[in-house]
């Protein structure tokens, strides 16, 4: 069996339940099992830009089937579920990629792996390092978002319908990976507009508010995610929300108005030694 990671993207009809019917298909092949599946998340189209919004996710599958034959039987899986061929990049019920293939390397015309565009999309790098942070390139390499311009993520969807159970909760797995999750009845603790290299010093207000809260052993969550892991080559502007469970909101408030009140007077200087000379 290999590890394999597959993209799934639908801009038609009802997106989530798109994106859960291709995943039923996908565990459905013989020898092939769904291990683990993204938050969905909301991204703006790319390429054709005059159409609706992508829900996308990226699934992680162990397969006995190679990357030539799977690329086919997605095809059929499109097919079966009602893509019809259109305009490359243009709206479709379900977009179905081969991203990440063990170490496998193909170069063949019908089938590049690694996805000659994965490094490109935030909706493809992003929800694959939600559920794979140390995943690597066939040379070993990490992946990273550095160069994801593209498909920018607008908003978090929660997991997919029925793969709940395989969906990393909004705290993650593990690390520091938790956004574009579900924050359903999670609260709103601090929020700010702004873009990374522009309005540096909102960053480090939420940032600061994070890390007084982690230290606290409270859960938070970002929506979209956390500014440190946003690139932002053109200096685009978005909104970030710090959130925590419900049940720590009262007591996520009383600290952080607690570390503001006290930081203004760290601000002030020291006063004057009342015993010195
Ligand atoms: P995209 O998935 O880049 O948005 P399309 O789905 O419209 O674009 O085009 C898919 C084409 O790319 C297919 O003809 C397919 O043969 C080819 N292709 C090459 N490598 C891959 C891959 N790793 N996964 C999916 N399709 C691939
Ligand atoms: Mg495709």
């Amino acid at each position: 069996m290999t590890d394999a990671y597959v993209g799934l993207g639908s801009n038609l009809g009802d997106r989530l339940a798109n994106l859960r019917r291709a995943l039923d298909a996908i565990g459905g092949l013989d020898e092939t099992r769904v291990i683990s599946v993204s938050n969905a998340v909301e991204s703006e189209p790319w390429g054709v830009t005059d159409q609706p919004p992508f829900a996308n996710a990226v699934a992680r599958i162990a397969t006995a089937i190679p990357a030539d034959r799977l690329l086919g039987l997605l095809e059929d899986i499109e097919a079966a579920l009602g893509r019809v061929p259109g305009e490359r990049y243009g709206p479709r019920l379900i977009d179905l990629d081969v991203l990440l293939y063990g170490d496998d390397e193909w170069d063949t015309p019908e089938l590049t792996v690694p996805h000659p565009r994965l490094a490109d999309r935030d909706f493809a790098v992003s929800p694959l390092l939600e559920i794979a942070p140390h995943a690597e390139w066939p040379d070993g390499s990490p992946v990273t978002r550095d160069r994801a311009t593209q498909g920018r993520i607008t908003s978090g969807l929660g997991p997919v319908p029925g793969y709940e159970d395989v969906t990393p909760p909004p705290g993650g797995w593990t690390g520091p990976q938790r956004f574009g999750a579900d924050f359903a009845g999670w609260e709103e603790i601090a929020s700010r507009r702004f873009a990374v290299g522009v309005g540096t010093s909102f960053a480090m207000d939420l940032l600061f508010d994070a890390a007084v809260l982690e230290q606290e052993g409270i859960p938070i969550g970002w929506d979209p995610m956390p500014p440190q892991l946003e690139y932002s080559p053109w200096a685009l502007p978005r909104t970030y929300r710090l959130l925590v469970p419900p049940t720590m909101a009262a007591r996520a408030r009383e600290l952080l108005a607690d570390v503001h009140a006290a930081q203004p007077v760290l601000d002030e200087p020291p006063e004057p030694d009342s015993d010195g000379a």
